[in-house]
C-alpha cells in the first residue's frame, strides 16, 4: 500500500496529474474517521490517489469516484486493483454532469475535485444526494494562489477559470441552504453542511 501510494505520487508528477496535497488528504482522512463517514462520492478520480487514501482511512468507508478521462480512469482502476480495494472503491467512467445516480442514493461525504470551472454545477447537481448531516468538501479553492487576484491575470483562459472559482466561493458564502467553512489547508478546502442539519 505504501509503495503504491509512492508510485502514484511519482506517476502524478511525471504525467502532470494534479493530485491532492498531503495536508488536504490528511484532513479528509481525519474527517472521515471523526464523522464516521460510510459512503463517499468523489467527483474527479484522476488516477485514484485521493479515492484510495480516503477508502483506507477507516474500515467501513466506501468510495464511489467518477472520472471522465479514459487514461486516468484506466489508471485508477489499475491502482484500485493493485491495493485490493475492488470492494471499497468503485470507479465510474463518465462525465459527472451526465451521470444519473439512482434515486435515493445517499452519501455522507461528497468531495468535489473535478473541472474547477464547473464547481457550482457539481454542487447543485449532487447536493440532492447528500445524506442528512453530510458534508460537501471542495478542493483547490485557492487555485495555486490565483484566487482573489483574477483581475490581474493576463491569460484570458486562466482569468476566466479563476473568476469561476471566485464565483463559486461567493455562491457558497451567500448560500441560503448551506453553511460553509473555508479552510486554509493545502490548496484551499471548503466544508459545506446543510443549515438545518446542524445540531
Ligand atoms: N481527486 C484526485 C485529483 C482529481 S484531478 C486526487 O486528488 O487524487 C481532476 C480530475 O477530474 C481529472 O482527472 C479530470 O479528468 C476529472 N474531471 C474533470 N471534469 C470532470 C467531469 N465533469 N466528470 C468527471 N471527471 C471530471
Ligand atoms: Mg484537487
Amino acid at each position: 500500500m505504501k509503495n503504491l501510494i509512492l508510485e502514484m505520487e511519482e506517476y502524478a508528477k511525471e504525467h502532470n496529474v494534479p493530485i491532492i496535497e498531503k495536508e488536504s488528504i490528511a484532513f479528509l482522512m481525519k474527517f472521515i474517521k471523526q464523522h464516521d463517514i460510510k459512503n463517499v462520492l468523489e467527483i474527479g478520480s484522476a488516477i485514484g490517489y485521493s479515492g484510495i487514501l480516503m477508502a483506507s482511512s477507516s474500515r467501513q468507508v466506501k468510495v464511489t469516484t467518477i472520472e471522465r478521462d479514459e487514461t486516468n480512469y484506466m489508471e485508477a482502476l489499475k491502482n484500485v486493483k493493485k491495493c485490493g480495494f475492488e470492494g471499497k472503491v468503485t470507479v465510474v467512467f463518465q462525465d459527472a454532469l451526465e451521470l444519473n445516480l439512482a434515486e435515493g442514493t445517499e452519501y455522507d461525504l461528497i468531495f468535489i475535485d473535478a473541472a474547477k470551472g464547473q464547481y457550482k454545477k457539481f454542487f447543485e447537481k449532487y447536493k440532492y444526494f447528500l445524506a442528512p448531516g453530510g458534508a460537501i468538501i471542495t478542493d483547490n479553492l485557492k487555485f495555486h494562489g490565483y484566487v482573489g487576484k483574477s483581475d490581474k491575470i493576463e491569460s484570458k483562459n486562466l482569468r476566466q477559470l479563476v473568476g469561476k472559482i471566485e464565483g463559486y466561493i461567493d455562491f457558497l458564502k451567500t448560500n441560503e441552504e448551506f453553511d460553509t467553512e473555508f479552510l486554509d489547508i493545502g490548496d484551499g478546502l471548503s466544508v459545506s453542511v446543510r443549515k438545518n442539519d446542524e445540531k
